[in-house]
């Protein structure tokens, strides 16, 4: 099977409503929106709503039944104007060239607003990793970096962890490219496993990023962090290190959920206590009890009255109905593109504040920057080096939001994807 390189002009959804397709739309209408304020050349606002490379993949795969398969895989490269294309590699179901397309220019506006020398990309297959051995993962992997290996490269486009991916699939990539080119190419993806030319921090580095963050919101709104409840859907990577470095800091969690359910206890939940619960053999969040613990949905969950909600899993959580009923009084978004555009409008009009995910969750990318940068010049970024400077470029990002959200009117979103826009226009027109 051939790599299929389709064409970037006049790229519109697929005509069926997926959740991609949906989040594909809001990405364009954020987008569109901030171009108009910023008055945009209308030939680099037509460059930037399309992608500069898309890339669709059949990836046959033997199963351990001996039954063969195919799974589609995409790469999507939206910019590389400031640097190398940039952005994570993501095993679902629900994958498809609108989501994928949708969450590379995301990558974009994020790097520029970090002001990261990278440009923006994502990848995925569509895949059930939770279906899939890890034998039949490592020949999925090795497979789709083979196919796709002439598209990405250390200066090229460089791949990471996202949903349904940890360092495992990140050290398979880099050994399948380093063996097909003939030399090591550790800065081919970022993610690794700090055995294997990774950078330390960077498994907790989106986590503690959004922690960083939701700590700055509350102080700014006035609140004390140690008083604040906090309910966070999504305990995977990102939801976990948010909620640890979070409780860690005195934070309450009164409700926590994942895939398999939500725990709720109103006094909160002793998060030390749920780890080791996990840690068990077969355990999984929805079983943890403990005395004061409750059951709870996942929609359920959104609506609680807590001074924070984190929604940390997939896209399109925050719908107009959740808006509607819920009593959170400050969002942050830890998941990309958790909140639908009608809900992003309505938060707007209640005032309601909402740290956007191209700001929230992009401690990720600054580390995985850090990790390229070792990779490919030799530098060394320790644990001390690496949360320092993470800390510094949250907090300089959020300060120059937060400044020009209150300069504009528009709310922190409007100003984030202007602030990355005019940055991106400006490295494109050098
Ligand atoms: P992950 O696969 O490690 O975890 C996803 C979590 O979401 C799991 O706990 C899963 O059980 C849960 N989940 C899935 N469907 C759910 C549902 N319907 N209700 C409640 N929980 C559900 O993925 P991750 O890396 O933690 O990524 C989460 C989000 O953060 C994604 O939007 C991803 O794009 C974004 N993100 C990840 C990174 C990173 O460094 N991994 C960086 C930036 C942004």
């Amino acid at each position: 099977m051939a790599n299929s390189i389709s064409q970037p002009g006049g790229q519109k959804p697929p005509a069926a409503q997926t959740s991609g397709s949906t989040l594909f739309a809001t990405t364009q209408r954020q987008f569109t929106r901030a171009a108009a304020t910023l008055d945009l050349p209308p030939a680099v606002a037509e460059q930037l709503q399309g992608s500069d490379r898309e890339v669709m993949l059949s990836v046959p795969m033997t199963m351990d039944s001996g039954e063969h398969r195919i799974f589609m895989g995409y790469r999507v490269q939206h910019n590389n104007a400031r640097g190398p294309y940039k952005g994570g590699l993501r095993y679902h179901p629900h994958v498809d060239l609108s989501e994928v397309r949708a969450l590379a220019a995301l990558m974009t506006w994020k790097c520029a607003l970090l002001d990261i020398p990278f440009g923006g990309a994502k990848g995925g297959i569509q895949v059930d990793a939770l279906k899939l051995s890890v034998g039949e993962l490592e020949r999925l992997t090795r497979e789709y970096t083979r196919r796709l290996l002439p598209n990405i490269g250390e200066q090229v486009d460089v791949p990471a962890p996202d949903v349904g991916t940890s360092e495992r699939e990140m050290a398979w990539v880099v050994d399948e490219a380093s063996k097909l080119l003939g030399k090591p190419v550790p800065g081919i993806v970022t993610g690794k496993p700090v055995t294997h030319a990774g950078n330390p921090g960077r498994r907790e580095a989106t986590g503690r990023g959004i922690g960083i963050v939701t700590l700055e919101l509350l102080r700014r709104l006035g609140k004390s962090h140690t008083d604040a409840k906090l309910a966070i859907q999504g305990y995977g990577n990102v939801g976990r290190h948010t909620t640890l470095f979070l409780a860690n800091q005195g934070c309450t969690f009164i409700a926590i959920s994942d895939i398999t359910g939500g725990i709720y206890n109103p006094n909160g939940i002793d998060v030390a206590d749920l780890e080791t619960h996990l840690k068990q053999p077969g355990a999984i969040l929805a079983s943890y009890r403990a005395p004061g613990v409750t059951p709870i949905g996942n929609t359920e969950l959104l609506l609680l009255p807590v001074d924070v909600l984190i929604p940390a899993a997939l896209e399109n959580q925050i719908t107009p109905a959740v808006v509607e009923a819920t009593q959170a009084r400050a969002i942050v978004e830890a998941a990309n593109g958790p909140t639908t555009l009608e809900a992003q409008d309505m938060l707007a009009e209640r005032g309601l504040p909402v740290v956007p995910d191209i700001l929230a969750n992009a401690g990720g990318v600054c580390v995985s920057y850090y990790e390229w940068h070792s990779n490919t010049t030799g530098a060394g970024w320790d644990l001390e080096k690496t949360n320092a400077a993470l800390r510094a470029a949250m907090l300089g990002a959020f300060e120059a939001v937060w400044e020009r959200a209150a300069q504009t009117g528009r709310g922190m979103r409007a100003a984030a994807y202007e602030i990355a826009l005019a940055r991106v226009v400006a490295a494109m027109e050098a």
